[in-house]
């Protein structure tokens, strides 16, 4: 048994030893091909020469300096990068070291902008039932998890929740995609009518659902609409990149794809691509113009902000992505997966649905077919299918449905985008028996 408080108590890890590539290997030597990037995290895989090389290098130099004292070349280097990119007016990064850091400072700094346009009364977030965007009891509070939420309630801020986007399983028969993405969306317009919009403060999802629903991209036209009702009732939309963003589903950003423009956004894993904690929030002119011209003071901070090493690293990740074209590969990459997990799964009686974006892609897991009817989620089917995937040398990001039983389990994948077609066909060869 080890000492570390694992997730699991008296979980029975095995050892990680050693990375190159799209491989890790335990300490028998066994090699395990990493198709979930961990937990879409590893964009590059392992052991990648030039982000360790600026790692080294900034060490060297300065491995950190406190963001009130200082800021760094780095630092302001990766901001820009980011802001170049970004959609709209998103030019001002805040560095913090993780997923849920970054949703507390976006939940916070939507706040504190109310307070200081004179609407203190909007103290209430609008989310999307199963979603999640933290573990912190702020980020806990906006996400829509039954089964996360209940140990902790009452939790800190008045959240609602509205129904995701999931055409698999909501899309009416007679509908069009395009109608079933509007009524949708509508949802969020009744739900301020009736809780007051005047009382809101932003609406907060994923752009493409990770880990809670498995890859689920918006259908065409959700997000505009999505937009139009919060310009309309004056709420912030903030778009929770943490797991679809850093070009995980083709283009740095998720939502490019969606052509609209967010006031907050979030990001972490990929940034970082497990090299170094980190993650951050970009705000929109507009927020920062508000508390600039206000206080002139952003009421949160953090004692890692903006570490000069974490910086370095993630630079040099956005270098790889651009001058090694290895965000380039995600697109191409993303179709040459689809096609393998629709030739071999695409007949299987336990697959309802194959999805996704670019190198993010899920399987949904059905009972039966036919009446998509889920597997109890009392069968462990997501334990169970991690850990022989783990035995074949697979790592795979199995997640069990929805505590009240109404959505099949699903499989994440998101590999390395560094992953070529041979370990695409031992991706799909192990996850089949896995199955
Ligand atoms: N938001 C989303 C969408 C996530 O997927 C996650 C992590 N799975 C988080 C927030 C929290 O990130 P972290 O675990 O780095 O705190």
């Amino acid at each position: 048994m080890t000492q570390v408080f694992h997730r699991h108590c008296h979980s029975d890890l095995p050892f990680a030893t050693r990375g190159e590539g799209a491989y890790i290997y335990d300490q028998s030597g066994k090699a395990y091909l990493d198709a979930s990037g961990g937990a879409a995290v590893s964009c590059l895989g392992h052991n990648h020469a030039g982000v360790r090389a600026a790692l080294h290098a900034q060490i060297d130099q300065l491995a950190y300096a406190h963001s009130s004292f200082f800021t760094t070349e780095v630092a302001e280097n990766l901001a820009s990068r980011l802001t170049d990119k970004a959609p709209g007016s998103l030019n001002h990064v805040y560095f913090v070291s993780g997923g849920s850091e970054a949703v507390e400072s976006a939940l916070k700094l939507a706040r504190q902008y109310f307070v200081e346009t004179g609407e203190p009364q909007r103290t209430r977030f609008i989310a999307r039932r199963q979603s999640y965007h933290g573990n912190t009891l702020g980020a806990l509070a906006v996400g829509g998890n039954a089964w996360r939420r209940a140990p902790f309630s009452p939790l800190l801020m008045p959240a609602e929740h509205i129904a995701p986007c999931y055409p698999y399983r909501d899309q009416q028969p007679d509908e069009s995609l395009h109608d079933y993405g509007q009524r949708v969306a509508n949802e969020l317009e009744q739900r301020l009518l009736t809780v007051g919009p005047e009382t809101v403060i932003a609406f907060i999802a994923e752009p493409v659902v990770g880990a809670t629903a498995g890859a689920l991209a918006p259908v065409e036209g959700y997000y505009k609409r999505i937009r139009e009702i919060c310009d309309r009732y004056g709420i912030l939309l903030i778009l929770d990149e943490v797991m679809c963003g850093m070009g995980r589903t083709g283009t740095l950003f998720a939502h490019e794809q969606d052509g609209i423009e967010a006031d907050l956004v979030t990001i972490a894993k990929g940034l970082g691509a497990g090299y170094q904690p980190i993650g951050a929030m970009l705000a929109s002119d507009r927020i920062y113009d508000a508390i600039s011209e206000g206080s002139g003071f952003f009421q949160h901070g953090h004692t890692y902000m903006a570490h000069a090493t974490a910086m370095a690293g993630s630079l040099a990740v956005m270098d790889a992505f651009e001058k090694d074209g290895v965000l380039a590969r995600v697109a191409p990459m993303g179709e040459a997966l689809d096609q393998r997990l629709r030739n071999r799964f695409g007949d299987h009686p336990h697959v309802g649905d194959i999805r996704g974006r670019g190198l993010f892609q899920a399987l949904e897991l059905v009972h039966n077919r036919d009446s998509k009817k889920p597997f109890d989620s009392r069968s462990k089917l997501d334990k169970r299918i991690k850990a022989e995937a783990m035995q074949l040398g697979l790592m795979c990001y199995p997640m069990a449905g929805t505590i009240d039983g109404q959505r099949g389990h699903h499989i994440l994948l998101a590999p390395p985008f560094i992953i070529n077609e041979e370990q695409l066909d031992e991706l799909t060869d192990k996850l089949y028996q896995a199955v």
